[in-house]
């Protein structure tokens, strides 16, 4: 058996023990549903749902994708029974509730006692609504980022007709912060998004110098968390991010995806501003929905209107099984995740048949097989990623600036300006368990991708 299943005992009582809560009710009968047509229909869905990879697996490594925790799973599903709103307390009274607590939880990790904030759809509404924030409290001024940062940054910006500038990486994947101090003494910057866990190498923008560089020039700092924000709990990373994380608390807004590392079903971003009168700019009238009480509507603060109650029931129910703080039990997943990363860098290292980029700032490495020349890397690349999912081991492909790979011998003909090279993303804790496995698996890869030779080649170019 490889999906948990136990836990659906306890949805059983859970759902009973919601159904107590209803008994004051005269009874009814909802409209009936066939039972073995709807049988039928699930277990199709079951059968559609086999043409995926099996995230929940270690020998999944590929992308940023993991399955949600049991209760977060099992809190959401048992909201389904009610279907809560969380646009208004008339829709989602307790569940309004629970998210103002999960948020605030997630604020407290970030060192935040008063402060705005709500869930949302994703990395990409939350950002979206920093960065309307930010143009609205800096007219005029442009957007600055990390050449690094989330492609969804510049796109944003258009949907908001906002400039939108970049900012180069250096050869970690950070922004240049010699690019950075240049371009902000021409004058015209509103904000400068930090990004703390770039999504493709999770490496860390330096924030205390950024901190710096606002001191002078008075411009927004919004942190992109979305990947890396629960990575300030841990005692694993090197001196550079951790640097950036404890100073986490002075920018002006921070975004974190539940969905990515805090264990959440799809549809739960976070959006964090420290200064609450930013609420004042979400104002509006509306006719019909704020009806039940005067406390606070998250509608009121939040640009999306209808969103799910059952995110905020699963993200409360993490937080209070799985606490946000340090060395606890989140915190020590985590950790265990940092720590694959760092022992998978090290193999590669030692290996003469591959190279690394920087040693990884998270738990994401990068990583490529050697060869004479950058686009013979690249094929190479491909055809690992190939034979290692014809092993059943899953990985990703990126396509990287060379400059990221500095231990590149001079030798290496340099035909193309990005290499497209292997990636793994080690979310899940039992990637640390796994590792000397993957390892084999992907050496024997490498093998079958590299003889005979012409094989390999038909392989990649079907
Ligand atoms: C994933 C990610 C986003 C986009 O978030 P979605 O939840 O996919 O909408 C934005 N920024 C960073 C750094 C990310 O890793």
């Amino acid at each position: 058996m490889q999906l948990e299943q136990k836990s659906l005992n306890a949805l059983l009582e859970a759902v009973k023990k919601l159904d107590n809560g209803f008994a004051g009710l005269p009874e009814f009968s909802p409209t009936a549903y066939d039972e073995s047509r709807l049988l039928d229909v699930l277990n199709a869905t079951a059968e559609r749902l086999h043409d995926n990879y099996p995230y929940f697996h270690p020998l999944y490594a590929g992308q940023m994708l993991k399955p949600p925790h049991p209760v977060a799973r099992l809190a959401y599903t048992l909201a389904m029974w009610i279907n809560p709103n969380n646009h208004a307390l008339d829709g989602g009274r307790a569940t309004s509730a629970m998210e103002k607590e999960a948020v605030a939880e997630i604020a407290s990790m970030f060192g935040w006692k008063t402060f705005l904030g709500h869930l949302c759809g994703g990395g990409t509404m939350a950002n979206l609504e920093a960065l309307w924030v930010a143009g609205q409290l800096r007219l005029g001024k442009k957007i600055l980022a990390s050449a690094q940062a989330h492609y969804t940054h510049h796109r944003i910006s258009n949907v908001l007709q906002l400039e939108f500038e970049s900012v180069p990486a250096d050869s970690e994947a950070r922004m240049d912060m010699d690019a950075l101090r240049k371009r902000v003494e021409r004058g015209d910057i509103g904000t400068v998004v930090a990004t703390l866990g770039t999504t493709a190498t999770g490496s860390v923008d330096p924030l205390p110098e950024i901190l710096a560089l606002r001191e002078k020039h008075g411009f927004r700092i919004h942190a992109d968390a979305a990947y890396g924000g629960y990575f300030g709990l841990v005692d694993n990373l090197a001196g550079h991010a951790q640097s950036a994380f404890a100073r986490i608390a002075e920018v002006d807004s921070i975004v974190i995806d539940p969905h990515k590392h805090g264990l959440q079903p799809y549809g739960c971003g976070c959006v964090l501003f420290r200064d609450p009168n930013v609420g004042s700019l979400y104002q509006h009238d509306s006719p019909y929905t704020y009806f039940s009480s005067a406390e606070l509507h998250l509608g009121e603060i939040s640009l999306e209107c209808s969103r799910p109650g059952a995110s905020a029931a699963a993200l409360w129910a993490t937080q209070k099984l799985l606490p946000l703080v340090k060395r606890g039990e989140f915190a020590q997943r985590l950790e265990r995740s940092r720590s694959a990363a760092l022992a998978w860098h090290e193999k590669v290292q030692e290996d003469g048949r591959f190279v690394a980029a920087f040693a990884p700032e998270l738990d994401i490495v990068a990583f490529a097989p050697r060869a004479n020349s950058v686009s013979e890397m690249s094929a190479k690349s491909r055809a690992i990623f190939a034979s290692a999912a014809q092993r059943g081991l899953h990985l990703a492909v990126a396509e990287l600036p060379v400059s990221f790979f500095s231990s590149l011998e001079p030798g290496v003909r340099c035909d193309r300006e990005t290499l497209t090279c292997l990636r793994s993303v080690l979310m899940k804790p039992e990637h640390l368990d796994w590792i000397d496995r993957i390892w084999q698996i992907l050496a024997s890869a490498a093998e079958a991708s590299q003889t005979p030779k012409c094989a390999s080649r038909s392989n990649t170019q079907p």
